[in-house]
């Protein structure tokens, strides 16, 4: 399998959930700039960040919508936060069929956070913009990755190659070089 390298831009929201007051203002922008047409609705329901609230023991996390799941899990989750014991499921990150988070309340269909792409981009997200007490911080990093180059662009290459030189040029080359593999 032939590779190339190439840059990824890796987005990140970092939570630091001891400045989080359970404001929602997150969740108020999210459904917002979601609605169709923008800016029309607020309905927290339709956000992709919910915060879950304990307000008598002050304790809110903020959980982000991530990938829809198919079938709910066989196994489940259970957490304790000074002392108290949360809901399963609580900080699951996906939309599955066993309970009606981020889900669009109308149709049902799964929401995920996308981080408010739009063109043009935003220099942050929506809701890191409007947490105050920057509980969101929001992290933007460059990664060398591998990537698989795919057939198409390789023929494209060979295609460009065997223009400049000639057919029977490049397979003498080719079968040249695969001798020389095999040696
Ligand atoms: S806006 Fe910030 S402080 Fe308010 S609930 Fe969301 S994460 Fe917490
Ligand atoms: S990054 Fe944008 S889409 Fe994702 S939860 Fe925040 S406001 Fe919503």
């Amino acid at each position: 399998m032939k590779t190339k390298k190439k840059k990824k831009t890796i987005k990140t929201i970092r939570i630091d959930v001891d400045k989080c007051n359970g404001c929602r203002a997150c969740e108020v922008i999210c459904s917002a700039f979601h609605a169709s047409p923008k800016y029309s609705s607020n309905n927290p329901a339709r956000s992709r960040i919910r915060v879950i609230r304990d307000p008598i023991a002050d304790i809110y996390v903020p959980v982000y919508a991530g990938e829809y799941a198919v079938a709910e899990c066989a196994g489940r989750d259970k957490y304790i936060i000074d002392g108290k014991e949360y809901n399963e499921c609580a900080f699951c990150r996906a939309s599955c069929p066993s309970r009606n988070m981020f889900k669009e309340p109308d149709s049902g269909l799964p929401l995920k956070c996308d981080m408010c792409e739009s063109d043009p981009t935003l220099e942050k997200p929506l809701c890191v913009q409007w947490c105050l007490n920057e509980a969101l911080i929001y992290e933007v990093r460059e990664e060398d990755v591998e990537e698989e180059v795919k057939p198409e662009e390789l023929e494209i290459g060979l295609e460009s190659l065997a223009n400049k030189f000639g057919i029977q040029k490049l397979s003498e080359i080719i079968s040249r070089m695969s001798e020389s593999k095999k040696g």
